[in-house]
């Protein structure tokens, strides 16, 4: 109660910030130290070996199985070296979160010892049991079976831990029927057809010699710290990774003072360890600042490859939940783990590309006359429009449901923000060719001893939720606790679908007798017309797009239970399944998947919410009136006034919460459905609503009861103090 309260605020005030262990190593030296990469393979591999798997990681060639026993020797002793005495294939299951498996390299010989094994058949395949994963209906208690399966593109790391190292083996992690059961199967089916239509357009302008086009992500991750003594005394984060209660911080963000605002010191030791871990694991870990809310912050890394930036943005979450463990912190990736306070996002850039072109999204200095991006740029923007609600769907969970449409984040509809110059050459386009690209000038200083600046053709726009940033698009809807998964596989796909359709429509041009410029003229121009609706350069935020987007007609998907559905949606369906990305069954059970996860959560919510305010916020809240209580009654004996308007208001608001409590002690009892679909409604329409009430009396109290019998830490605790 209170007492866990105040000795939180104790040991807080009390924390001083360790020295960071910076002696070690320049960072510099660290890069990549844990990771079994290709200068690693190239030391330790025969030339022809490591010649094959660098095509595999490079050029997206199949890797031939009879190689992994050689591989496996080598990834074994350099393991072994580093201390590692275990190996563990990790996947990524629906859940969204990070799975491994842990087996240790000693096996006993018939004379009693053991030896180190580890077989090229061990590191292609696992079998890890894992049947506690949801999976949406692909595996029945009769066809559990569930194996991972080597990801080459994707490099083996050591974990260290003071204890014993893990040799860790990135994995796909599908059924015995072939059937993806996680988020990187389908990540790299998608990076597959995007790159084999990718190359097919660009063999039209030319470039026949081109083995692989990749997709690139970089992800902005936005996270929250609070000192760990406030998570611990708050039962509502340690069960639902949010705050269920808590009344608005009397100086919020208003004040615009800890945006990029000088980082505490404590949470520069984490950031600077937090470098060091990341580094170690080939993590390109770049740019760190303070966010817009009190105690939120923003980490970036350079952009990799989409598929191992994944893998690599899962470990940076896990990497950094356990560094802020060791400072005495907690790490919160949740959207929403503070109402009324800024959320946190997870913004993926991304752009394609290859050694021999460069990146794709690349305008030039005059993108009118770079007919080769416009064309790609165009395929973005056909399936945006087209796929607006798939890329929302892509992003679907309950906590992201608390950003996405307030005024903080990009709202739910999906819009694309293209900047001025290129809106310009596009509107040129649509009314028949474009001749010149708007330039942009030098920035006017008035300080003479200031060095000329020069300005970006464009502004930017940051309400949009699909921004052309320069020389990638930045999708701005994913939560900062999701994997890039989703949005990646969403993204190459359209991608996929889009760039077919260009190069079969520039083919037919050929056919006709068309010239290369004629040709992309004319699919162009065809494709604003068709689909420039998704082009918007407004305020994202304001009122009036929401009129004007459904004028266009544009979906707005508020919530989760409306926006999953699209994705089982008959053109859904196809799309990926011609596309070989997922199929009708797969599809259909990730979505059942998501509102199973999004029902899940809402129902814990509720009944924590039930725990909290029927276990701590009444019984505080009863005290205080019993003490305000027997005050009146003393002052009534000796005869004085005894009317207190803070009783009455006290006892309406404990009567509020009590109805309230009931409310949502019914809908938690009440809790069904004949499919995860029904189950998810029910969560939107009978228990946020509840929650909302229970919370709204709360909060309400918080402000009424003494400050003393207060049991939870308030936010104005948690988010100023560290
Ligand atoms: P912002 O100005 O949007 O806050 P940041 O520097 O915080 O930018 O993050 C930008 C992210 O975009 C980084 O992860 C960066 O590596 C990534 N990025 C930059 N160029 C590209 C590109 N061509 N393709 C994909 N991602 C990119
Ligand atoms: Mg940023």
């Amino acid at each position: 109660g209170s007492i866990s309260r105040r000795e939180a605020i104790k040991a807080v005030t009390a924390h001083s910030t360790p020295e960071c262990a910076t002696a070690e190593a320049p960072l510099a030296d660290l890069f990549g130290v844990n990771v079994f990469g290709k200068s690693v393979m190239k030391a330790r591999l025969p030339k022809n070996v490591y010649k094959k798997v660098a095509a595999t990681i490079d050029e997206g060639l199949p890797l031939d199985p009879a190689l992994a026993d050689v591989i496996a020797t080598a990834m074994k002793d350099w393991a072994i070296e580093k201390g590692a005495s275990h190996y563990a294939h990790v996947f990524y299951p629906l859940t969204g979160f990070t799975a491994e498996k842990h087996d240790s390299f000693l096996e006993p010989d018939d004379a009693g010892a053991s030896l180190a094994e580890f077989q090229g058949k061990t590191l292609l395949q696992g079998e890890p049991d894992a049947s506690s994963f949801p999976n949406g209906g692909l595996r029945g208690t009769f066809e559990a079976r569930g194996y991972t399966g080597w990801d080459v593109t994707s490099p083996a790391y050591i974990l260290e831990n003071p204890n014993g190292n893990t040799l860790c083996i990135p994995t796909v992690f599908i059924s015995w029927t072939g059937e993806a059961l996680d988020k990187k199967t389908p990540l790299l089916r998608s990076q597959q057809a995007m790159s084999k239509q990718a190359m097919r357009l660009l063999s039209l302008f030319g470039h026949a010699d081109v083995d692989t086009v990749v997709s690139y992500a970089g992800a902005e991750q936005e996270y929250f710290l609070i000192d760990e003594h406030f998570y611990y005394a708050r039962p509502d984060l340690m069960t639902c990774n949010r705050t269920l209660f808590g009344a608005k911080p009397s100086k919020g963000q208003e004040f615009d003072d800890h945006y990029f605002g000088a980082i505490p010191d404590r949470v520069l030791a984490f950031m600077i360890e937090l470098d060091r871990e990341l580094f170690k694991q080939g993590i390109p870990s770049k740019t760190r600042h303070n966010e817009v809310a009190p105690g939120q912050f923003e980490i970036a890394p350079v952009f990799e490859r989409s598929v191992l930036a994944h893998d690599h943005q899962q470990l940076m979450m896990t990497t950094m939940k356990k560094v802020a463990e060791r400072h005495g912190m907690t790490c919160l990736l949740h959207e929403k783990p503070f109402a009324g306070v800024n959320g946190s996002g997870k913004h993926v850039n991304f752009s394609l590309g290859n050694g021999n072109q460069g990146n794709l999204l690349n305008p030039g200095d005059t993108p009118h006359e770079n007919m080769q991006f416009l064309t790609f740029c165009g395929a973005i923007i056909r399936g945006v429009h087209k796929y607006g609600g798939l890329l929302r769907a892509a992003v679907a969970s309950a906590s992201n449901d608390h950003r996405l449409g307030a005024n903080e984040a990009p709202p739910a509809i999906i819009s694309i923000f293209l900047g001025e110059q290129l809106m310009d050459v596009f509107d040129q386009i649509a009314k028949g060719g474009a001749t010149d690209s708007k330039q942009a000038g030098v920035i006017e200083l008035g300080v003479d001893t200031l060095p000329p600046m020069k300005a970006d053709p464009g502004d930017r726009n940051r309400t949009s939720p699909f921004a052309f940033t320069g020389n990638r698009f930045e999708y701005r809807a994913p939560g900062s606790n999701q994997s890039i998964s989703d949005p990646m596989v969403a993204i190459n796909t359209i991608l996929a679908d889009s760039l077919d359709y260009i190069a079969t429509e520039l083919e037919a041009s050929f056919a006709g007798g068309l010239e290369l410029a004629d040709a992309v003229q004319k699919v162009l121009q065809q494709i604003i017309t068709d689909h420039g609706a998704v082009i918007f350069n407004g305020d994202g935020y304001a009122d009036a797009w929401q009129e004007e987007a459904a004028a266009r007609g544009l979906k707005n998907l508020r919530t989760t239970v409306e926006a999953v559905p699209f994705m089982a949606e008959k053109e859904n369906e196809e799309l990926f399944e011609k596309y070989g990305v997922l199929s009708a069954r797969e599809l259909e059970a990730r979505k059942d998947v998501i509102l199973e996860q999004y029902s899940l959560t809402i129902l814990v919510e509720a009944k924590e919410s039930v725990e909290i305010a029927k276990t701590m916020i009444l019984p505080a809240a009863l005290r205080y009136q019993g003490e305000l209580a027997s005050v009146a009654a003393n002052l009534t004996t000796a005869g004085l006034d005894a009317t207190n308007p803070l009783l009455s208001e006290l006892t309406e608001q404990i009567g509020a919460l009590s109805a309230a409590l009931a409310t949502l002690e019914k809908g938690v009892e009440g809790f069904h459905g004949e499919s995860e679909s029904e189950e998810a409604s029910y969560a939107l329409e009978t228990l946020i609503p509840a929650m909302a009430s229970v919370r709204e009396a709360v909060d309400a109290l918080e402000s009424i009861v003494a400050d003393d019998l207060w049991p939870l830490p308030t936010y104005n605790e948690m988010l100023t103090i560290l």
